[in-house]
């Protein structure tokens, strides 16, 4: 009996344990993907950033499926329907998938399981995204973990995670041609207008170039990235986001690599242990969203549900199209419109300055990146939105408000990053490029800048947005300790 692969977040060959175990008793294997126009796996619709990635991924995945003997079979639906009209083809009599872990994908799986089990067809999960699945880590109290560092402990105690599985040598293909989509008539590329040029000059989706960024980033960047990972034009973080998001790349892999090269060059051993505690906070972010399935929409800390937001629609506009008036968000936000990619230590400072300088509710940033990312990602996107808002767990305390100035002066202390976004700003003085509207009328003449001409004055002032977020803040909390 022929078993079907389901592929969702696990777009790879290599350390599946779905596809090898539908591979295992060397009977026919039907790999198969399922456009669900309901994507199930964020909030609402798939993003258009990530919509371009996953087209280039099944293209990739499409290749290296039919190099090993079996066609991928792209089909569009509800799954459910999907999967059984397929079995009803096929006759297949085995499913395998790896598992998922946010809310919505849980539902449907737990729901698609008992149907097909009532349907006499074998479903058979497995862990392919998680060093360890949400359930498997509790605190002394058997309660899930809410602060990172316990549960980074705890994580780690549970390594050496196992070894990562080779991908299968063959697959034998389903006997008889099986009617698949074509992936061009999905429409996930952008075309009038194709905006997704930038995306293409900085990434090439697919396993092999996950494998590749992996051993780059390993090979130059890993030793150092513990003291560079914070500088913005930098580029010494792995860039590996997208492929795990995607599943191109598994932690596993990534964690067994990394911890190789620590044994192999023990000065890379500081770097390697700052990366893998990063991939704790993968970890950590689905260990959030699988216990506390609400914070998708909802404040974790109560407090912060009736938070008094501002929402101002002109300066939700500025910050998504970079024209704040201050020029490290300004850089981020271009760059990640350009890119579909934005550095750790920049989402901070965007998203800190989009909640507390202009009062606008964390869920509308949240809902901008998941459009925008390639690497959109809901456990991480959502728990790190909540973080920056003080709402999350284990969050920034909500007086800790970055400033936009000094946060530019220190991880981008040659201007470089916004020189390289913000064009306008190029020629400026060093001393002015992360506060413009201090500089003096001949530094901004010789640097050809006319502020509120060529690039906008600031459209709020940072001690007055502070003054006014700490207020918001406290009276906040201060109605919360009335209760
Ligand atoms: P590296 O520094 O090389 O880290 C290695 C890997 O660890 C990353 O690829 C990522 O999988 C994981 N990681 C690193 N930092 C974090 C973190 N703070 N939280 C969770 N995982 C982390 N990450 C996403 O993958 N998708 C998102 O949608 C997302 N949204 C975010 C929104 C906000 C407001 C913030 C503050 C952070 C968000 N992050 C998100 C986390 C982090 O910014 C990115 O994972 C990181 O910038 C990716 O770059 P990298 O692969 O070079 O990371």
């Amino acid at each position: 009996m022929p078993a079907i692969h389901w592929f969702r977040r696990d777009l790879r060959l290599a350390d599946n344990p779905s596809l090898t175990a539908a591979c295992a008793n060397g009977g026919e294997v039907i790999p198969l993907y399922i456009l669900d126009p309901a994507e199930v796996a964020n909030k609402g619709p798939m993003g258009g950033a990530s919509r371009w990635w996953l087209h280039e991924s099944l293209r990739s995945l499409a290749r290296t499926c039919a190099a090993l003997g079996a066609p991928l079979v792209l089909r569009r639906g509800q799954p459910a329907s999907v999967l059984k009209s397929l079995i009803e083809e096929t006759g297949a009599d085995t499913i395998c998938w790896n598992r998922c872990y946010e809310p919505q994908a849980i539902t449907r799986d737990k729901l698609l399981k008992a149907e097909l089990a009532d349907a006499g067809v074998t479903v058979q999960s497995f862990n392919a995204s998680l060093l360890a699945e949400p359930w498997t880590i509790r605190n002394g109290s058997g309660e899930p973990y809410k602060v990172f560092t316990p549960f980074w402990r705890a994580l780690s105690q549970l390594a050496p995670f196992a070894a990562p599985l080779p991908a299968p040598r063959v697959m034998k293909p389903f006997g008889k041609p099986l009617a698949s989509d074509r992936l061009a008539d999905w429409h996930l590329q952008p075309a009038a207008p194709d905006w997704a040029g930038g995306l293409r000059a900085k990434w090439k989706p697919g396993e092999r170039a996950a494998a590749t960024r992996l051993h780059d980033f390993l090979d130059v960047d890993v030793a150092t990235y513990k003291d560079r990972r914070d500088f913005m034009s930098d580029n010494a973080t792995s860039n590996l986001a997208p492929y795990l998001r995607w599943g191109e790349i598994s932690p596993r892999q990534v964690w067994h690599a990394a911890a190789m090269r620590a044994d192999a060059d023990p000065a890379s051993a500081l770097g390697v242990a700052a990366f893998q505690r990063q991939l704790g906070w993968r970890e950590f972010s689905a260990h959030l969203l699988f216990h506390w399935p609400d914070l998708v929409d909802h404040a974790w800390k109560p407090a912060y549900e009736n938070f008094p937001w501002d929402n101002n629609e002109t300066h939700l506009r500025a910050w998504t199209k970079g024209q704040t008036g201050y020029p490290i968000v300004d850089a981020a936000m271009r760059a990640l419109w350009a890119t579909g990619a934005m550095h750790n230590r920049a989402r901070m400072i965007v998203a800190s300055f989009l909640v507390k300088h202009l009062l606008i509710d964390w869920r509308k940033g949240a809902d901008w990146f998941e459009d925008t990312l390639v690497d959109a990602d809901l456990a991480n996107n959502r728990a790190g939105w909540q973080w920056v808002a003080g709402s999350g767990a284990d969050a920034a305390p909500y007086f800790r408000i970055f400033n936009p100035v000094l946060q530019g002066e220190k991880f981008d202390p040659s201007g470089t990053f916004v020189r390289q976004w913000v064009p306008e700003l190029a020629g400026l003085d060093a001393r002015f490029i992360h506060k413009p509207w201090v500089a003096p009328p001949a530094v901004l003449a010789e640097g050809g800048v006319v502020l509120g001409e060529t690039y906008p004055h600031p459209i709020v002032t940072h001690d007055q947005a502070r003054a006014r977020a700490l207020a918001a803040y406290e009276e906040v909390i201060n109605q919360y300790a009335d209760l």
